[in-house]
């Protein structure tokens, strides 16, 4: 329905299969789907290209934002199957945002009041028109406080590592199972406790543990949500 397009916000832990929901959901309502952890994660990579960030994750703020504006993050269907894939001025960087190099990093630069700042604007445009689904950590609470749907999704930590550990397996990354479930509990830590826009469920979010859910309970959920609150149907 053309009348009732809403604004979906997705938030919660890293690993909870937010984006695959969400595309999911995008894709079902003829929305856009909006990775905003794809944002953080090219503009992480773009600081450690030019030097801004070492591997102590020690950051060179003045640089990074002197020179952030010149970071154009853009979304192609390019991948498998006109997967979405992540561009950064126009170079595709849809592996390397998700190396752990990356991972390791992000949660330190997305952190930086600037940073967000900058984010929130291209969110805030991407979001103008409704007939969005956005996943992140902060969507919720901060970038589109009155959005008409919230969920916020958390699942065990270690449900969450082996889903993360397979994934890279899958791409032939060599991490350990431990060193997967660090990174979780680290990103998670800073997240929820850094000053700007912390990882928090918004008050009137809908909680979805779905440690144990397969993607069709989830859509079976969702859809008692849709048709219930907004009359739409999915
Ligand atoms: O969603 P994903 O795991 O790709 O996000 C990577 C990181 O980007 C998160 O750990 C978090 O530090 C940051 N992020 C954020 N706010 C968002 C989305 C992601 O701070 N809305």
């Amino acid at each position: 329905m053309e009348n009732n397009r809403i604004i979906i916000a997705i938030d919660g832990y890293s690993s909870t299969g937010k984006s695959s929901f969400a595309k999911l959901i995008a894709s079902r309502l003829g929305y856009i789907y909006v990775d905003t952890g794809a944002l953080y994660r090219a503009i992480t990579y773009f600081a450690h290209n030019c030097g801004f960030i070492d591997n102590k994750c020690r950051i060179k703020e003045d640089w990074l934002r002197k020179t952030i504006n010149n970071v154009s993050v853009t979304f192609k269907q390019t991948g498998e199957g006109g997967k979405s894939e992540t561009y950064l001025n126009d170079a595709n960087v849809e592996k390397h945002i998700r190396s752990m190099e990356v991972s390791n990093k992000v949660s330190h630069v997305s952190a930086l009041p600037f940073v967000r700042e900058y984010v929130d604007g291209i969110l805030h445009r991407l979001g103008e028109k409704k007939g969005v689904v956005m996943d992140g950590r902060d969507i919720g609470t901060a970038v589109f406080p009155n959005a008409e749907l919230k969920l916020f999704m958390t699942a065990a930590i270690n449900v969450r590592a082996e889903r993360r550990f397979k994934e890279l397996q899958a791409k032939g990354a060599k991490e350990t199972f431990e060193e997967v479930l660090k990174n979780l509990e680290e990103r998670d830590y800073i997240d929820e406790h850094r000053e700007t826009a912390p990882l928090a469920k918004a008050e009137d979010a809908i909680l979805l543990d779905n440690s144990y859910m397969t993607m069709e309970e989830q859509c079976a959920w969702l859809g008692g949500i849709l048709k219930e609150k907004f009359d739409i149907d999915f």
